[in-house]
């Protein structure tokens, strides 16, 4: 196959390291050209070197500056580099991160970016042609309409990196949508699972932060915990799939080894399965129609032993009911779930709220908003800081 060229969006995050890996073991197939972080400098210094990127870009305008006289220094000693060897332009700020996902010699810009500093930049991207790899969460459910209508405007693909999200993308792939009953998240039920109702009100951040079986950021991991993680995925699917959201189920099964699956009408249900590890939906996401080999250690099912699968509780987890609520409403309204969502995440992390809180909070803030239809990114941008104040009030 013709080598991929890919822009990095977060590069030094969990998964913009296990993007690196993926690059780092296909070397022939995956070129990174661009590579943005937000703060980063040794990081992205590092990275730099590995990977000889045309252009990096630091949203921190001061560390940009500290990363320029790195990457400079080490170009004027270089000798490991060889004769070819060019030299790394560095950007700065929003218009660097624009400037990179809009680089003619990219064919795929890979989102990584926490937050809602991602949304810019990718759908930049789209309009200028660009497929994109879709990470950031906030992307398709802040912006799911806008970003799909760009991308079917445009002739690009949005193609997803999160393992549901690529499950479900491959059970899918040559079949006809109308053919499809509903698609089926799993859910790894995070580490409260089996913890009793009444205790929820207890649990403490340290219990929240330990999940039993993919290692993430903080924010990811307490969504986790309430399910909300899911909820958002719920919403994702919804947009990426083109399907209603009550056609969008969750199924829990703490192994993580299927990581999501497609009912069909005739009652077949089709599943992806592989060991929890992000370095495979990355790669198809990058590879993508293509199936590489490479030095993955292979899935050991009969190690893994057991697959089990179980209802989630709506009682104790009412996030999926918050989220399938907003997105049955849409327009600005997932953004505002998202948004509300992550204040009450940092104040539960500060210690100001209780782990039920997260929910109330949540709740509160979506009963509040009048949501605005078919919005476009500077109503969606006011929507998710108008729920911040509120949620800020609610706490
Ligand atoms: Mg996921």
């Amino acid at each position: 196959m013709k080598p991929k060229n890919v822009v990095l969006l977060g590069c030094t995050g969990s998964i913009g390291v296990s993007t690196q890996r993926v690059a780092a073991d296909l070397p022939e197939q995956v070129r990174i050209v661009g590579m943005a972080s937000r703060g980063n400098v040794d990081g992205l210094a590092e990275a730099a070197r590995k990977f000889t990127p045309l252009a990096v870009a630091m949203s921190n305008r001061v560390k940009a500056e500290e990363l320029k006289r790195r990457i400079t220094g080490r170009d004027a000693c270089a000798t490991d580099t060889g004769g070819d060897a060019h030299p790394t332009k560095v950007l700065a700020g929003e218009r660097g991160l624009v400037e990179l996902a809009t680089m003619p010699e990219a064919d795929i810009v890979l989102v990584a970016i926490v937050g809602t500093a991602g949304l810019e930049p990718a759908l930049a991207a789209i309009r200028a042609g660009k497929d994109i790899a879709v990470a950031s969460k906030e992307i398709l459910v802040m912006a799911g309409e806008l970003v799909m209508s760009e991308a079917r405007k445009h002739g690009v693909k949005v193609l997803p990196v999160d393992s549901e999200h690529s499950a479900i993308f491959q059970c899918l792939e040559g079949r006809d949508p109308s053919e499809v009953k509903r698609l089926i998240l799993t859910a790894s039920g995070g580490p409260f699972r089996r913890t009793p109702h009444e205790e929820f009100e207890s649990i403490t951040v340290a219990e929240a932060l330990k999940h039993p079986s993919w290692n993430m950021g903080q924010k990811i991991t307490i969504d986790s915990a309430t399910l909300f993680n899911k909820g958002l995925e719920m919403i994702e699917a919804r947009w990426l799939f083109n399907i209603d959201i009550d056609h969008v189920d969750v199924v829990i099964h703490p192994q993580s080894v299927v990581h999501s699956m497609v009912e069909f009408l005739d009652g077949s249900i089709l599943a992806q399965l592989s060991a929890p590890d992000m370095r495979y939906p990355i790669q198809y996401a990058l590879t993508w129609p293509r199936r590489l080999p490479n030095s993955m250690p292979p899935t050991d099912l009969a190690k893994i032993a057991e697959l089990t699968f179980e209802n989630p509780d709506p009682g104790r987890f009412p996030s999926l009911r918050l989220a399938r609520e907003a997105g049955r409403t849409g327009g600005t309204m997932p953004a505002v779930l998202n948004a509300a969502n992550e204040v009450a995440v940092a104040r539960f992390v500060d210690g100001k709220i209780k782990f039920t809180q997260i929910f109330e909070t949540v709740e509160k803030v979506t009963r509040a908003h009048r949501a605005i239809a078919s919005p476009s990114l500077d109503v969606i941008v006011a929507a998710d800081l108008w729920a911040r104040k509120e949620a800020e009030h609610a706490v």
